[in-house]
């Protein structure tokens, strides 16, 4: 539990493909596995969709 892993999809239409990068390649290029394209690793500023950095699932009904 060092390293977030950043995901992004494909931007080929024909793949798709869900790639899963860690944190550390950020600003740098990846190569699908699916289809060979490379994949621009967007910076965290500039990417703000979604994935919720630090914020681990608050236990429910912790306790009584
Ligand atoms: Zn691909």
């Amino acid at each position: 539990m060092s390293a977030n892993v950043v995901r992004l999809i494909c931007p080929n239409l024909k793949c798709r493909k869900i790639l899963s990068v860690p944190d550390t390649a950020r600003g740098k290029k990846v190569r699908c596995r699916g289809c060979g394209m490379r994949v621009q690793i967007p910076h965290p500023k500039e990417a703000a969709p979604v994935a919720p950095a630090a914020a681990p699932p608050p236990d429910e009904e912790a306790g009584a």
